[in-house]
């Protein structure tokens, strides 16, 4: 503890200097950075009994103590509370205006924050009690790059060394350190936030470029066998022709479904996912998804098992029936050897379980959490080259969870993959009307 007046002031100052630089180059967060800068004023200058560091809360159009320290005064921290408008008290007039002030005797510093305002006053006296009036006072501007920050103030309470004019520049030189380590703050913050916006920028353009070539693949087989249908010069035997219709058609299922997943993913970006709620029967619309499957494959079979008195679910019969139609497509995708493609039904006290279950190449567990997210697709082997937009899990989840439910996964690489639904039972009777869309 160092009185700031003294033969050896110069030393005094170094001393204080050394240790404020010292404590602003620990890599700290801002409001940690500055309790520690506070508490070292604190702790080494003995004149500064009390301080606080004022930011400007642009938003609010308010000053706001960020830090408040005076060790021995317990309800000090109530200050905290504080809110001042630019001009008001002694920080509001400094930030205001930018400039230093001193008081140095108890009348001048109640003079100066007489007109604070009646909700502050209050504050300042639960802090404060009537023993603890600040004797001195000193607040200087904190200003870095042209820009105002806030307000240093430093008081003393009982001390018989009052701050005074010379103690400005010394005072000054404390706060510029402690607003060049806000403006740092601050221009980090920016640029992180700037950085982000270049990869969200970055992902977005890559996964255009990505859509844009899985939209093209069905697009060139289509204009393929379209063309080779027109060849004059070649006449195509019927059963030729029928095939490349048939492709033709299988494309154009292709290119609709990533239309539609398009479509469908712009509609919940723009939060306008509308769901019609009706008493719906699960175990059948699964049902229809599977043998609606069966006709896309020869490779794969499907199971569907659902217990006995599964209760009906109020939900979007349309929707889920998309929800299980991705999950029930991506299974037969992903299994590009075929197998076997099971939905299960599970009733649970609040909510029912469907699980979808295929036997093909499986996720890695450090891909599970990015599954969900939009345009992400798994690296998956060149010998497994799989179309897809990335986007029908993501429609999956918002779907799901606009239903109040959840959705999850569980895979093992090489084994298979089980795709998992909840949906709130929300106390239906199977008595109740039914439709299942
Ligand atoms: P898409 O299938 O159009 O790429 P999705 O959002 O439906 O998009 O799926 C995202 C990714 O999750 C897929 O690219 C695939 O890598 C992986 N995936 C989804 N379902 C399965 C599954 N049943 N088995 C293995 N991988 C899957």
């Amino acid at each position: 503890m160092c009185p700031l007046h003294s033969d050896t002031a110069q030393n005094v100052e170094l001393h204080i200097l050394t240790e404020v630089t010292k404590a602003l180059i620990t890599p700290l967060g801002l409001p940690e950075l500055l309790d520690v800068v506070m508490d070292t004023i604190a702790d080494v200058l003995e004149t500064a009994e009390f301080g606080v560091i004022w930011l400007w809360d642009s938003s609010a159009g308010l000053l706001c103590p960020q830090v408040v320290c005076g060790p021995g005064f317990p309800h000090l921290q109530s200050l905290r509370q504080l809110r001042l408008r630019e001009g008001e008290s002694v920080a509001g007039k400094v930030f205001k205006d930018g400039n230093a002030v001193v008081f140095g005797t108890p009348v001048d510093v109640a003079n100066a924050m007489a007109d604070l305002r009646p909700v502050n006053e209050t504050i300042w006296h639960q802090g404060l009690d009537s023993s603890q009036r600040p004797c001195s006072m000193i607040a200087v501007p904190l200003w870095a790059g042209g820009q105002k920050y806030g307000v240093l103030m430093l008081s003393t309470l009982h001390s018989s060394n009052p701050f005074a004019t010379d103690d400005i520049s010394f005072i000054q030189i404390l706060a510029d350190l402690i607003a060049l380590a806000i403006e740092r703050a601050r221009l980090e913050t920016e640029s992180l936030a700037l950085s982000e916006a270049k990869q969200a920028d970055r992902l977005r353009a890559e996964a255009l470029a990505v859509l844009s070539h899985e939209l093209r693949t069905p697009l060139g087989a289509i204009k393929g066998y379209a063309t080779a249908l027109l060849l004059e010069e070649t006449s195509w035997p019927p059963e030729k022709q029928h095939e490349f219709l048939l492709r033709i058609d299988e494309e154009c299922v292709s290119l609709e479904t990533m239309i539609v997943e398009l479509l469908d993913s712009s509609l919940i970006d723009a939060g306008q996912l509308i769901l019609e709620y009706h008493p719906v029967r699960l175990e059948r619309i699964a049902q229809e998804v599977a043998e609606e499957a069966q006709h896309l494959t020869s490779t794969h079979e499907f199971a569907v098992g659902f217990p006995a008195g599964f209760p009906l679910i109020d939900a979007d019969p349309l929707r889920i029936k998309q929800v299980l139609r991705n999950l029930v497509n991506n299974a037969i995708k992903y299994s590009p050897n075929g197998g076997l493609v099971s939905i299960q039904g599970e009733i649970r006290t609040t909510d029912i379980v469907v699980s979808i279950a295929d036997q093909g190449i499986g996720i890695a567990a450090e891909n599970f959490i990015s599954l969900f997210e939009k345009y992400f697709r798994v690296k998956t082997p060149s010998e497994y080259q799989i179309p897809g937009t990335g986007l029908g899990l993501p429609m999956a989840r918002a779907i799901v969870e606009a239903h109040e439910g959840k959705i999850w996964v569980e895979s093992k690489l090489g084994e298979g993959t089980i795709f998992f639904f909840s949906l709130p039972r929300q106390g239906l009777s199977s008595d109740e009307e039914i439709e299942n869309g």
